[in-house]
């Protein structure tokens, strides 16, 4: 999920980052987060070394905007977003637990440090945003085995590959500007160059 222009990161304390609360009526469903405990989850990731390492390389690679603002939002189907102009959005109504939430975000801040580097990102592009997702999937580890095992996938050889194409083709078919059928293509034209570019990381954490 993404659109529009950079944003930025920096080597600032965790605290001086704003997360803002949106006023959304809370129907808050059993086992999942209301938005105080949610705002609460965020702060506290925002001191995990991966989201602390890529704030700092988004520092270093000269992205100006800090703090972006984190918004916590009930959402209906996505779990997160990010929004060049508005920053990123953690949707706390589907967060169960506090891994989620910082999957969430290290996802998100892929798609922010795409957008500082990739200077002419355009997230109306299928190729781009496809590039983006499979990145964020893969470097977020949305796919490591024991994620996958909890919801119910089994731990194959060659299986995490093929669960960030399968989550990287559900957020691009959501662009308006790709069909399931651009989306697929756009996915498999930049797959190689795109789950073996693992920057800020050497290699994917
Ligand atoms: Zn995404």
């Amino acid at each position: 999920m993404a659109s529009a222009a950079g944003d930025g990161g920096g080597s600032v304390p965790p605290q001086t980052t704003k997360v803002e609360a949106c006023s959304v009526p809370e129907a808050v469903t059993p086992g999942f987060m209301t938005i105080k405990e949610c705002v609460g989850g965020i702060s506290a990731a925002l001191k995990n070394p991966m989201v602390r390492f890529l704030r700092e390389k988004m520092d270093q690679a000269g992205c100006p905007v800090w703090p972006l603002l984190i918004q916590a939002v009930n959402c209906n189907h996505a779990s997160g977003g990010y929004n060049g102009g508005r920053g990123i959005t953690v949707c706390c109504n589907q967060m169960r637990y506090q891994d989620m939430i910082e999957q969430v975000l290290i996802h998100e801040l892929i798609h922010a440090y795409d957008d500082c580097v990739g200077k002419n990102i355009d997230w109306k592009n299928c190729g781009h945003h496809a590039c983006s997702e499979i990145r964020a999937n893969h470097l977020s580890g949305n796919c490591h085995y024991k994620r996958e095992m909890l919801k119910g996938f089994l731990k194959i050889r060659g299986h995490e590959p093929e669960c960030v194409k399968r989550r990287a083709l559900l957020s691009v078919k959501q662009n308006p500007n790709c069909s399931d059928t651009a989306a697929k293509d756009a996915i498999e034209a930049v797959w190689d160059i795109c789950y073996n570019d693992t920057r800020p990381f050497d290699r994917a954490p």
